[in-house]
């Protein structure tokens, strides 16, 4: 096998080391990454705030038995952020059109959205069992045409 190595990149952010004590858990999907970072950093006031990214985001932690591995993981790395970063926020953003429910637990229009509604006030419920934290809100991600919304969902 050939290996082609790249010239070391340098970014031009600069680093600031200090914690925001905030962790936000939210799906994985590349085409809204940006969209949470701008939402997170700037609609919330959460620079630097730790990610945990997944396919389904907080769908992971309602207690679906299609994704009881990824709740153990997930579970375990809050409480590794909570105990090593001394987290006091977490944020759970679910969105429209989100692959692992129309996929992995065959869910549409509608009933999908009233399905991620209910996942994440059961999420949040999870989150401060193991977490003993109670600063923990919910936003909804919804498309408006080429935009993206977040809407806050009661927990
Ligand atoms: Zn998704």
């Amino acid at each position: 096998m050939t290996k082609l190595m790249a010239a070391p990149y340098e970014t031009s952010l600069p680093y600031d080391k200090r914690r925001i004590h905030a962790a936000a858990i939210y799906c994985s999907d590349g085409r809204i990454g940006e969209h949470f970072d701008d939402f997170l950093q700037n609609g919330l006031g959460l620079p630097r705030y730790d990610r945990v990214a997944l396919p389904g985001g907080p769908g992971c932690l309602a207690g679906h038995a299609q994704a009881s591995l990824e709740e153990k993981g997930v579970v375990d790395e809050l409480q590794f952020l909570v105990e090593v970063h001394q987290l006091k926020r977490i944020v759970l953003i679910g969105h429209e059109g989100c692959a692992f429910y129309s996929t992995r637990l065959e869910l549409k229009d509608r009933r999908m959205e009233l399905v991620q509604k209910a996942d994440l006030v059961r999420a949040a419920s999870v989150v401060h069992r193991v977490t003993q934290l109670s600063a923990i809100e919910a936003y909804f991600a919804r498309h408006m045409q080429d935009r993206i919304v977040f809407e806050q969902v009661e927990v």
